[in-house]
């Protein structure tokens, strides 16, 4: 499991029962998931044996979990610990706690058997998704979670310079990939997340799974890749030519290059989300590409891989100091090539700090 940081998890518990007061919300429930560690530096195991938090708007957050958890909870003095033996209800538990309130927050990755066991048991209470709240809080970064998120950014930049220097042709997709993962931990993470090494017509495909093709002078290379750090997420992707490139595809990756720099120049406290994803695809459509840039801009990072905010056509959400987002616009030819260009960065006071900082040309290998 991972370790977290020794944060501010009181003031975080204080900022969101502000919130619960402020919209006339009952209590928070966290189960499964992000929020739970955001707010507690605890991380439920995702067991039939329901972990939950309950933070009521008013008396102290309560975590109930299971006996035979109890012993690697630390409740660093923010919150109180109501162990469950085998045969007691965690859920008539939580629900105790919570109370007779007419609404309630819940963990948005809460398992459905233990969200349908409260809504059983509290019929008088409605329920509403608690992501609302918690990313109010979660997409604005402290001081302290941009430094993990930047430590996270560095070492994947040491892999990609140490990639740069590999040989290429003649090894499996997967083969790359075991290195990547290794590179990864060794460089600076916990826990390697995933590895994606997408070659030849395979990196037409976003979210390709390494398979055992053998790389090949020609090929170019999509690798994406990321870990956690204090569980900090970091994901990065560059894109490898083996060999010379041929002419096509050394003139669609200048445009893809000119995308991603126009959306990390867009960035700015108080433009929309979607104005990055416009900056980035307008440069894409413009050269003719449009119909390939299959996905949105990029995605919020933190504890998770993907978070609030998305850069997307008609998220309306203004940028805004603290906020940490991927700029990633990718170019895909079905059955024949793919490119991603894709770097973390801060939306800070006055515009952008780019936490990816490798080389963004083409990179040719061996
Ligand atoms: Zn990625
Ligand atoms: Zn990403």
């Amino acid at each position: 499991m991972t370790q977290f940081p020794d944060f501010d998890y009181a003031n975080r518990i204080r900022l969101v029962r502000a919130l619960l007061e402020e919209t006339g919300v009952g209590a928070l429930m966290l189960s499964v998931g992000a929020d739970l560690p955001y707010f507690t530096g605890y991380e439920a195991m995702p067991l039939e044996r329901l972990t939950m938090l309950v933070v009521p708007s008013e008396g102290n957050p309560v975590l109930v979990v299971p006996t035979l958890e109890a012993p690697r909870v630390d409740d660093r003095g923010v919150f109180e610990v109501r162990a469950w033996s085998e045969t007691e209800d965690p859920v008539a538990i939580s629900a105790e706690l919570a109370g007779n309130v007419d609404r309630i927050v819940v963990g948005e990755t809460t398992w459905s058997t233990f969200l349908l066991g409260l809504q059983a048991a509290m019929p008088g209470t409605r329920f509403e998704n608690a992501s609302v709240l918690t990313r109010e809080l979660r997409m604005r970064k402290e001081p302290d979670e941009i430094r993990y998120l930047r430590e996270a950014a560095e070492a994947t930049d040491r892999v990609v310079d140490r990639l740069a220097a590999m040989r290429f042709s003649g090894r499996t997709e997967a083969e790359l990939a075991a290195a990547v993962r290794a590179m990864t931990l060794e460089e600076g993470h916990d826990v390697a997340t995933f590895d994606i090494v997408a070659s030849g017509p395979n990196a037409a495909s976003p979210h390709h799974e390494p398979t055992d093709r053998t790389m090949q002078s020609g090929d170019t290379v999509v690798i994406d890749f990321g870990g956690r750090h204090g569980g900090y997420c970091s994901d990065t992707t560059r894109t490898f030519s083996i060999g010379e490139p041929a002419p096509e595809i050394v003139y669609a990756y200048d445009v893809l290059a000119a995308a991603q720099a126009a959306g990390r120049a867009a960035v700015r406290p108080g433009v929309t989300a979607e104005s990055i994803d416009i900056a980035t695809r307008q440069v894409i459509d413009d050269a003719g590409y449009g119909e390939f840039f299959i996905h949105r801009t990029g995605h919020g990072i933190g504890l998770e891989a993907h978070e609030h905010p998305y850069l997307v056509a008609g998220n309306d959400l203004l940028l805004e100091p603290g906020m940490a987002f991927s700029i990633e616009p990718g170019i895909y030819r079905p059955g024949e090539w793919g490119m991603r260009l894709e770097d973390i960065v801060i939306c800070d006071g006055s515009g952008v700090d780019e936490l990816n900082r490798s080389d963004r040309h083409l990179r040719v290998v061996e």
